[in-house]
């Protein structure tokens, strides 16, 4: 059987049989969004849309994870393919009719997107068991907004003995139904750090007598914005970001404390062991100047998400196989997004796939919302994924 017979008609078939099924489980799952670990309905309705499917069900890996198990008719190698359940604390503005019932939690990620599609796959795959050559793993992961669900199941041992792994994620500003991936980094390492500057605290008119706290935020505020600019090679992909700043309680008071926070991806990895020695030695020479002390909390998050090239190839051979040439894209930079599949592409070869849903709101945002006729396509890339890695 040929590549291309295997694949005619791989969407159209899934639409039709499990398309209602997929759109019904993303609005059940995005009506109640749940953060973290703490997916305890959206697995369990995750595993009520695989029942009666022939898979070997393991529960609470990684706290909510699930992994289901289908065992091919013939012996081969094992495919991973990988799904977030997990939602944002953001109150939803979509409008949609299935809008988040809970008030500051909403699916602005896509991820009620992922498990759907999953669950499809896992659908269209046990369908076709008597022709598979091999076992498909499916991952469905809590955690992915911080928290490292995906570090978690590595370390519980849930992508040991398998042989090359795959996730989606659905991506605005890329062409709706466009996949686009590409050999080596395609995520950046996302690290955070707070920092708390320690001065005196004193009276607003007397500021001879303190060591102020918010002065001394501001100049390390500002003198962060040169670590990037100034140290590091203007070729290398960088981002610093102060996201938070918080000092004070009254108008006429200079506080004691100040304390910043913020975010560090980079792609390199000696530069992401370099940057936060220079964040130190900066804000270190600030505070001592001005008779303060600081003290920086670093913490090395998520790694670089790197795609094996072979798997990345073989992503977007299947992704033009199934949509055809201009529809697959081989991305020409990684994005300084984070991504903690990233922690799975450590212990196994595999690839991450972009899945273009238009020019919508973007992800992370309350307006975050895609076209639906997108699961039964990301079902069928996913299930397409397996069967090529398995032959
Ligand atoms: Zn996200
Ligand atoms: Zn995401």
């Amino acid at each position: 059987m040929d590549v291309t017979q295997r694949f005619d008609g791989l969407q159209a078939d899934i639409e039709q049989d499990f398309g209602e099924k997929i759109v019904a489980l993303r609005r059940d799952i995005h009506r109640e969004p749940e953060l973290g670990f703490d997916t305890v309905k959206t697995a369990e309705k995750v595993l009520a849309a695989l029942e009666g499917l022939p898979l070997d069900i393991q529960i609470r890996v990684a706290e909510n994870g699930i992994v289901a198990t289908l065992e091919g008719a013939g012996a081969g190698p094992t495919i991973g393919l990988r799904a977030d359940m997990d939602a944002l604390p953001i109150h939803e503005e979509t409008g949609l009719p299935f809008a988040s019932e809970t008030d500051g939690k909403m699916h602005a990620c896509g991820h009620d997107g992922h498990t759907s599609m999953l669950v499809g796959a896992a659908h269209a795959l046990c369908g076709m068991r008597d022709r598979l050559n091999g076992t498909v793993k499916f991952f469905f992961q809590p955690a992915e907004e911080g928290g490292g669900g995906g570090k978690v199941m590595v370390e519980e041992g849930a992508v040991e003995g398998v042989d090359s792994i795959f996730a989606l994620h659905l991506w605005p500003g890329l062409p709706f139904g466009t996949v686009a991936s590409k050999a080596g980094p395609i995520m950046a390492a996302a690290d955070s750090f707070e920092m708390e500057i320690k001065g005196t605290g004193g009276h607003g008119a007397m500021p001879h007598l303190a060591a102020d706290a918010i002065v001394i935020a501001a100049q390390i505020v500002t003198a962060l914005q040169t670590v990037v600019s100034r140290e590091v090679d203007p070729v290398q992909p960088a981002v610093l970001t102060v996201g938070e700043i918080g000092a004070g309680t009254a108008f006429n008071i200079i506080p004691e404390t100040a304390r910043v926070a913020g975010t560090v991806r980079t792609i390199d990895p000696e530069l992401r062991e370099k940057i936060p020695q220079r964040m130190e030695e900066i804000s270190q020479g600030i505070a001592g100047g001005m008779r303060a002390n600081v003290t920086l909390n670093y913490n090395f998050s998520y790694p670089v998400t790197r795609n094996d090239p072979a798997s990345a190839k073989l992503a977007l051979g299947v992704a033009t196989e199934l949509f055809g040439e201009t529809s697959t894209l081989e991305a020409e930079h990684p994005s300084m997004g984070g991504e903690d599949f990233a922690f799975m592409l450590e212990k196994v070869p595999g690839a991450y796939v972009w899945l273009g849903v238009g020019d919508v709101s973007g992800l992370h945002t309350p307006q975050f919302a895609f076209d639906e006729e997108i699961l039964p396509r990301g079902s069928a890339l996913l299930t397409a994924l397996a069967m090529e890695a398995l032959s």
